[in-house]
């Protein structure tokens, strides 16, 4: 876990709720500076990284909108928070913003009101499909990781306690870190925590400032045992040649992860936890970003020979596997995870 002590905090004067105020007494020595809004700072002259691990913003997120997944969950709750102390190369999070320092979003009553509403104006009981058998899912860290927030703020607890409670809603967030202070929570398998895995050596150089493969995989059994329910999230999948070009490097260095996987569970672990698994996407302006910043990482994602673009939803260029290559990787997929862990279920591959 990142010991993240910023300097300066920045602030609209909306987020100066009981929440608000409550943080930035946490970080008494953190120089504040009231802006107008959460998504347009000033210039503060510091590099990525630096504005990650530097700068905290409180905001108030104001539309509550909930969207339909139908993958990770049935739905995306309204944003807790939006930036990371990570730094991951590929991260989408990243994609729009010149500077994206954590931010959190301190109207969480607001935003309970609203899942708590349209969980109400739903079918019930649900009808059943992959997210969950039996609760909606409502994806609570798509732009953030709540590993993470929840040392920020007591409102991810307060937010987690929601979940634990409520008769038809049930939160769901993927994570690259490993929070022991949330092994105090007994969310009675209400939080569906979904650890994000590669091979080790691969997520050392593009999963920048996060925790190791190995500590992931080894605190699987102990959130486990906390009450979590406990998924893994194979995302994302990157396709890669050995350095002597063996082009099978990357299904060689999977199947060894499924194997550290099958060793290190429990029974009873094993028996509830299920994948997803989702190769890389990426984009022409984060791999401009990424020359800059991370060419070493760089050179796995941006494989013009395997990859094709292709318009995004938000106008920007994404690139992707080329399709017909792809669809073999998927099977190549889900041949390992049949062989090596044949009782972990994948609940959508794309
Ligand atoms: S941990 Fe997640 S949110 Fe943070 S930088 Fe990495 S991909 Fe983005």
């Amino acid at each position: 876990m990142p010991d993240f002590n910023p300097s300066i905090i920045l602030y609209t004067a909306d987020a100066l709720n009981d929440r608000g105020r409550a943080v930035l007494s946490q970080f008494p020595q953190a120089e504040t500076l009231e802006v107008k809004q959460h998504n347009r700072l000033p210039e503060l002259g510091m590099n990525h990284f630096k504005v990650k691990s530097d700068v905290l913003v409180l905001g108030k997120l104001k539309t509550q909108d909930i969207k339909w997944s139908g993958r990770s969950s049935d739905y995306i709750a309204p944003s807790l928070a939006n930036g990371c102390f990570g730094a991951c190369t590929y991260c989408y999070v990243d994609r729009h913003k010149n500077v994206n320092p954590i931010t959190l979003f301190t109207n969480i009553d607001e935003n309970l009101a609203s899942i708590d509403a349209h969980v109400n104006s739903l079918a019930w009981p649900k009808p059943m499909n992959q997210t969950d058998a039996t609760f909606w899912t409502y994806d609570i860290g798509c732009n953030s990781d709540i590993s993470v927030d929840y040392d920020l703020t007591l409102g991810i607890r307060q937010v987690f306690e929601f979940y634990r409670d409520h008769p038809k809603a049930k939160a769901t967030f993927a994570t690259k870190f490993v929070n022991p202070g949330m092994l105090n929570f007994d969310p009675k398998r209400k939080i569906r925590i979904r650890f994000s895995l590669m091979p080790a050596h691969i997520s050392k150089l593009v999963d920048v400032r996060t925790d190791s493969i190995e500590k992931r995989i080894a605190a699987i059994n102990d959130f486990h045992e906390a009450g979590y329910e406990v998924h893994v999230n194979f995302s994302p999948v990157i396709v890669y040649s050995g350095p002597d070009g063996d082009k099978k490097a990357w299904r060689n260095d999977y199947r060894e992860l499924f194997r550290q996987l099958d060793a290190s569970l429990r029974p009873e672990v094993r028996q509830q936890l299920k994948s997803e698994v989702i190769f890389l996407t990426h984009n022409q302006r984060q791999h401009q970003a990424n020359l800059a910043i991370n060419p070493k990482a760089e050179e796995l994602l941006w494989v013009p020979e395997l990859q094709e673009s292709k318009v995004s939803q938000f106008g920007g260029w994404n690139i992707r596997y080329e399709h017909q290559l792809k669809r073999k990787m998927i099977a190549v997929f889900e041949d390992m995870v049949r062989d090596e862990i044949p009782w972990c279920e994948i609940r959508y591959i794309f």
